[in-house]
């Protein structure tokens, strides 16, 4: 099963798309994620990536379709993948919509989580995650079971985001709403979309998501 998962910054993209990961074997892509990495590694694309998502814009087109091309036709996502953070754009759609057609795969859904702007605000400036296995964390709503140790890795080392500030944060809503939401409508056109509540707890999403993939 193939999908992607929709949804402003903060809204439970990442948290939700390793769960479903984890029940169902799908591999989690966060372009999101890739973009850092390439960052960290110091790569000339990374550099230049870091600019644009320190300031909450969004890296070209071109270099994120290029980036996904790639990584889908790694044999771990042969038996499926959840996109968590791509598509961002509408010729992002486009070209995903492409490239699925020349690799012979399909989209089975598109799963959207409805979060009001105020809330993703403390979503995002209390989001932490491990530096070793990437589990997500939040200062309030998902503390770890034993306090500083990751609960999947027992790692003691944890990270906070560049681009996790409040005034960072408006910017990318901004950028979300005026480039990434008409993907809303680009979906529901073509009968993928099922839209989830993500202002309910972390499980009761998990719950739901599942509810809405029934008949994907
Ligand atoms: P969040 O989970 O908070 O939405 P991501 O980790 O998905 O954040 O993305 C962080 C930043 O990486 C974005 O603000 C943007 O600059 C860049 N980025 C991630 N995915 C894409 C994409 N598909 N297209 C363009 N830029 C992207
Ligand atoms: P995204 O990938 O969409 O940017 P994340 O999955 O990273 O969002 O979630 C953002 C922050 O909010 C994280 O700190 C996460 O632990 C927390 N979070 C995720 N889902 C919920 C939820 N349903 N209720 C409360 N907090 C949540
Ligand atoms: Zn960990």
């Amino acid at each position: 099963m193939n999908l992607i998962f929709l949804g402003p910054p903060g809204a439970g993209k990442g948290t939700q798309a390793k769960m479903l990961g984890d029940r169902r074997g799908l591999v989690q892509l966060s372009t999101g994620d890739m973009l850092r990495a390439a960052a960290a590694a110091g790569t000339e694309v990374g550099r230049k990536a870091k600019e644009v998502m320190d300031r909450g814009e969004l890296v070209s087109d071109d270099v994120v379709v290029d980036i996904i091309s790639h990584r889908i036709d790694e044999p771990d996502c042969a038996d499926g993948f959840i996109l968590d953070g791509f598509p961002r754009t509408v010729a992002q759609a486009e070209a995903l919509d492409r490239l699925l057609d020349e690799k012979a795969k399909t989209l089975d859904a598109v799963v959207v989580m409805n979060v009001d702007d105020g809330r993703l605000v403390e979503r995002i400036t209390g989001r932490f995650t491990c530096a070793n296995c990437g589990e997500g964390y939040h200062d309030t709503a998902k503390r770890p079971a034993v306090e500083g140790v990751c609960d999947r890795c027992g790692s003691t080392e944890f990270t906070r985001r560049a681009d996790d500030t409040e005034e960072t944060v408006r910017s990318r809503l901004e950028t979300y709403h005026a480039q990434t939401a008409p993907l809303v409508d680009y979906y529901k056109a073509r009968g993928k979309l099922r839209a989830v509540d993500g202002m309910a707890g972390i499980e009761t999403v998990a719950e739901e998501i599942d509810e809405v993939l029934e008949n994907a």
